[in-house]
Parts: structure tokens; C-alpha cells; sequence
């Protein structure tokens, strides 16, 4: 008798909740998608993946698309402000680790990443901001959203970022995120404006943070594997 397959409820559809997803589906886990607002592109700012982070993009097929649409960070490099370098970290990763850190727009990674779970068939649900959840010993667990709508499943991932409403259902008094009062600014600029940098540093006054600027959501090409 075949085992019927476990069913996933994972609320969240920003970086870690549809790639927790496709791997529960290749793991043979019937994994569902929830997320709060309506399907977007084009938001956010730009973020930069550690080498840690692009062996999980390769590992779904995404490193060599996403090196392609953002630009490989060749160290950090830091200035005062009057220009004086103080110092440098974080060189020669791929070497060092086997990927490569890329600078994307988070836009980008985000498309990307629900495009590729759609293309593995992970069913992603927009609009269903989790409200609350039903925890019952050996019962399926229960989540409620927003629209008054539920999901039941065998268990329950919370991906549901910084605010998580999973966190404080399972934690409730956990700590809180904090203001700390530090605001950081970044920018884009296009690729265009560096491509005749030279790659070797010494003769760069400073490194760069270049993402692409591609964000327009096109249906994506599944390709079999
Ligand atoms: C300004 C800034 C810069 C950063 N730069 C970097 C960087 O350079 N490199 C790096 O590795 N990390 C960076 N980070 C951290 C990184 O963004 C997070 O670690 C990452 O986004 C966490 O992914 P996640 O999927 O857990 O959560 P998120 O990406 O926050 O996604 C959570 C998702 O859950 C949804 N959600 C929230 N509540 C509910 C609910 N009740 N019901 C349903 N859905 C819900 C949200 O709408 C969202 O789509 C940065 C963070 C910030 C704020």
C-alpha cells in the first residue's frame, strides 16, 4: 500500500518559503504556498546572495541566471568619508567557495524564484494573509486567513519574514524586532556604466554594487530537467 503523500502549508511567498516549497516537492511532500499580498514585480530593493546562498539557487537551477541578471560581487571594499580605503573583505569567493556572492534586485530574485516554483508545480496562493492558526495533536493543523478562507495540512512552515505571524503563534513571547534606529541607503544604477571598468581592483578607485535592471514579469519558460 502506497504511503499517501504529506501536505505542507507554507506561508510566505518571499525568498525562503517557495524554495522550502520546491524541495518539499522533489522530496515527494505536497507543498502550498501563502502569501499576504497580490501577485507584484518590480519591488524592492537589491540584496546581495553569499556563496551559501547561490549553492541553494544552483541546487534549483537558478545561480547561472541569476549571476546573468545581477553582477558578481568582487569584494567589499570600504571608504571613509573623505575616500580613504580602510579596508577590503570578502574576495575571491568563488574560488574560496565554490559560487560566487551576487548583487540582485530583490524584484528579480523574487520572480525568479515563484517562476521556478510554479514551473516544479508548487501551488502558490496569493492574497491569503495567515490570521491564525489551529495546532490540534494528531489532527491536521489548521490556517486561517484574512478572507476567512483556511488550509489544512500535515504541518505548517512559517516564511512569513521579520513580522511572522507563525513566529508568534509558536513563540508568543518571543522577542519582538526592534527599531535600532540605523537607516542604510542604496541605489541602481545600469550595467552600462561599468562595463569598461577594468575587473583587477588596483586599478579601480572602488568597488561597485551593480544589479540589472530587468524587473518586467514575463510567464516563465519551465525547462525539463
Ligand atoms: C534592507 C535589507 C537589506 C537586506 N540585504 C540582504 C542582503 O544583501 N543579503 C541577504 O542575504 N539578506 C539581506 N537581507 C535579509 C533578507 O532580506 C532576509 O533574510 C530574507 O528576505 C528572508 O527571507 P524570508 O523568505 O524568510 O522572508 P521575506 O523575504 O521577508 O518574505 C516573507 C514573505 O511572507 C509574507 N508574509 C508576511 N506575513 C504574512 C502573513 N501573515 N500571511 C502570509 N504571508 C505573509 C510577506 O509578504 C513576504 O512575501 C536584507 C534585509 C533588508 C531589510
Amino acid at each position: 500500500m502506497t504511503k499517501p503523500s504529506r501536505k505542507a502549508i507554507i506561508i510566505g511567498a518571499g525568498i525562503a518559503g517557495p524554495v522550502a516549497a520546491i524541495f518539499l516537492k522533489r522530496a515527494g511532500i505536497d507543498a502550498r504556498v501563502f502569501e499576504a499580498w497580490p501577485y507584484s514585480a518590480g519591488i524592492g530593493g537589491g540584496l546581495q546572495i553569499a556563496p551559501n546562498g547561490m549553492h541553494v539557487l544552483a541546487e534549483i537551477g537558478l545561480a547561472d541566471e541569476m549571476i546573468r541578471r545581477g553582477s558578481i560581487a568582487e569584494s567589499f571594499d570600504f571608504y571613509s568619508q573623505s575616500g580613504a580605503r580602510l579596508g577590503s573583505i570578502n574576495r575571491n569567493m568563488e574560488q574560496r567557495f565554490g559560487q560566487p556572492a551576487v548583487n540582485m534586485s530583490r524584484a528579480t530574485l523574487n520572480e525568479e524564484i515563484i517562476g521556478k516554483a510554479w514551473c516544479e508545480n508548487v501551488e502558490l496562493a496569493f492574497e491569503k494573509r495567515l490570521v491564525s492558526i489551529e495546532d490540534r495533536a494528531d489532527q491536521p493543523i489548521i490556517a486561517h486567513f484574512a478572507d476567512g478562507t483556511s488550509a489544512e495540512g500535515d504541518f505548517l512552515i512559517g516564511a512569513d519574514g521579520v513580522h511572522s505571524a507563525v513566529r508568534a503563534h509558536v513563540i508568543p513571547d518571543g522577542p519582538k524586532p526592534f527599531d535600532t534606529g540605523l537607516i542604510g541607503f542604496g541605489g541602481f544604477v545600469p550595467r552600462s556604466m561599468f562595463e569598461n571598468t577594468r575587473s583587477d581592483s588596483a586599478s579601480r578607485p572602488r568597488s561597485v554594487k551593480a544589479v540589472s535592471l530587468a524587473t518586467a514579469f514575463a510567464a516563465p519558460t519551465c525547462k525539463t530537467a
